[in-house]
């Protein structure tokens, strides 16, 4: 009984409870800490800094449970971070984890819950008996001494004189090191904040584009009937596609069809659908990002150039540029929509007779663009019944034994996606008019590939996996009759590096789509095409060379070992 009282008060004295919140304020930063590549001088800022001013903020009220549930917003942001740190190994918060929060949709974020709960455990054993005892503390007599309270906020302050050196120290060693880029958890509002404006500046698009123009115009003659498609896929990743060295049989039907070019070595420059799509549908590319909010697409493009524009989707609008893109069309039709409650998930292949009838309207100069829901988990709900080749493909949960079911799904899913090209290209092929076909993935997977057991996309640091998308064109014989050039110059660059940058040039360049915007060093049928180095969407919309996205040795492996470029 004795040692109970004890106990409790041990517990309670506020000096203890000061040091105890302290050291769980900063559980966080210990974990970044071992995590995060950090120079050595940074290292000492990474645990100085915070904790000068997480004790400095303890002293400002008498009682510590007060300060300490003032700082109920960091415990916030530790729990979200400890909780990412699970999932991914490492990274702080980056801006698009804001991002993604608005625009996934909520049966993605269940297929994640699941996974997290270990995680969510150990942030409630953390911060529940802390925040508890903040309330004691709170609701009891005793409180700091002025004494203690005098001493801390002078160790405090030593504490910050000597980070502020140390921060000086490691900008000279890495003129990019910022405190607000760089230490948790002021990097974290600084991403917060950063979100925000993106996402104000987003929903300002209408009025920051509304004057713009391409000043397109067409340069092929009039009276040819021209088709482009541009086919953009969903979580496909390259390594699973038999055509790019999988050795499955994948893609049994696009293996026969001639007049394809497959594009071996094509990155993506973001594993994230928002981001991912609109810079295939834009001018927009890692290296010159902002201009997304003043431009518009590839639809208005070619609008401009007397074609008729059609954009049909298979993906619920998710309030990002998609949706903005989708509507410049002059036809937009969404499977998911005006679901019907008989057939409430919509196969890729349903878009197919859309596209049939919009065939069938016979305009003399079209673009089509099919937004598919290609491989997004949850992979068995891709592809209808009469399509498990590989089996047995029924998930009961993610883990490593039963990665076989995992991957037999994701594999019929690309060879529904296979069936859904061939498809397509067989209606373009009976047109017997120039027909040109793009497809591309928007990013790839993780699927528990290696021991770090990860799986789906958009971690902060990609994988191998995540970057390496599946990439075609596909011409037509009447195409290739009439514009020559065009096709074998697309043919002799396609074994080059490139990224999906290429994708807007290389249609309006296939269209003759002539437009001051359009940059013949990224169109794959032009013979000035001479892609740049390749380079990743930062989290600032910054570009980021393959180099410095800090990717662990083993992907790097993965790409020499595929013959890929690197960086
Ligand atoms: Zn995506």
């Amino acid at each position: 009984m004795r040692f109970v009282t004890a106990f409790r008060q041990f517990c309670l004295n506020p000096r203890v409870l000061y040091i105890y919140f302290a050291v769980v304020l900063m559980v966080p930063n210990f974990f970044l800490f071992c995590t995060e590549p950090l120079s050595a001088w940074s290292r000492v800022v990474y645990l100085l800094l915070p904790l000068s001013v997480y004790m400095a903020a303890l002293t400002i009220w008498r009682k510590p449970g007060i300060s300490f549930w003032v700082l109920f917003l960091f415990l916030i942001l530790g729990a979200f971070q400890l909780v990412l740190l699970y999932l991914f190994d490492r990274s702080v918060i980056a801006p698009d984890m804001f991002l993604n929060l608005v625009t996934t949709n909520s049966t993605e974020a269940g297929e994640l819950l699941g996974k997290l709960t270990p995680a969510i455990v150990g942030v409630c054993v953390l911060y529940l008996p802390a925040l508890t005892l903040g309330l004691f503390s709170m609701r009891g007599e005793y409180g700091l001494t002025r004494r203690f309270r005098l001493r801390a906020v002078l160790v405090a302050a030593l504490l910050g004189v000597l980070s502020v050196g140390a921060a000086l120290m490691a900008r000279r060693d890495d003129p990019g090191f910022r405190v607000c880029h760089d230490i948790y958890p002021a990097n974290v509002i600084y991403n917060m904040g950063f979100a925000a404006q993106s996402w104000h500046r987003t929903n300002n698009y209408p009025a920051t584009s509304a004057d713009f123009t391409f000043d397109a115009r067409p340069t092929h003659d009039s009276t040819l009937r021209e088709v482009y498609v541009l086919v953009i896929g969903e979580t496909s990743r390259a390594a699973n596609w038999e055509l790019f060295g999988y050795d499955r049989p994948t893609n049994p039907q696009l293996s026969r069809v001639t007049n394809l070019v497959p594009l071996r070595d094509a990155l993506t420059q973001s594993n994230t659908t928002h981001k991912s799509v609109p810079m295939m549908l834009s001018a927009a590319s890692a290296e010159d990002f902002d201009r997304i909010y003043r431009e518009k697409s590839i639809l208005t493009a070619f609008r401009e150039a007397g074609f008729r524009t059609v954009f049909l989707s298979n993906q619920r609008p998710n309030r990002s540029f998609i949706d903005y893109f989708a509507a410049e069309a002059d036809r937009y039709e969404n499977l998911r929509d005006r679901l019907d409650p008989n057939d409430p998930n919509p196969l890729d292949m349903d878009l197919l007779r859309l596209f049939d009838d919009e065939l069938a309207r016979g305009a003399q100069k079209e673009l089509i663009v099919l937004h598919t829901h290609g491989s997004h988990f949850n992979y068995t709900e891709r592809y209808p019944d009469s399509s498990r080749y590989f089996t047995p493909d029924r998930i009961e949960t993610i883990r490593a034994s039963e990665r076989e079911q995992l991957v037999n799904a994701f594999d019929n899913t690309v060879r529904y996606t296979d069936a859904v090209l061939a498809g397509i290209i067989g209606r373009l092929d009976s047109l017997g008019a120039p027909a040109v076909l793009i497809y591309s993935s928007d990013h790839g997977e993780d699927m528990l590939d290696d021991a770090r057991g990860h799986f789906l996309h958009s971690s902060p640091i990609p994988s191998y996996y995540q970057m390496h998308v599946p990439m075609l064109l596909w011409y037509s014989d009447a195409y290739e009759a009439a514009f020559p050039d065009a096709v074998a110059t697309a043919r002799a660059n396609a074994p080059r590096p490139v990224s999906t940058n290429i994708v807007f040039h290389t249609l309006l360049g296939a269209g003759g789509v002539e437009t001051p915007l359009f940059d013949p060093a990224l169109s794959l049928t032009d013979p000035r095409f001479d892609p740049r180095p390749r380079t990743w969407l930062g989290p600032y919309n910054d570009p980021l060379t393959l180099d410095e996205l800090n990717l662990i040795p083993s992907d790097i492996d993965e790409f020499r070992r595929r013959g890929l470029a690197f960086p």
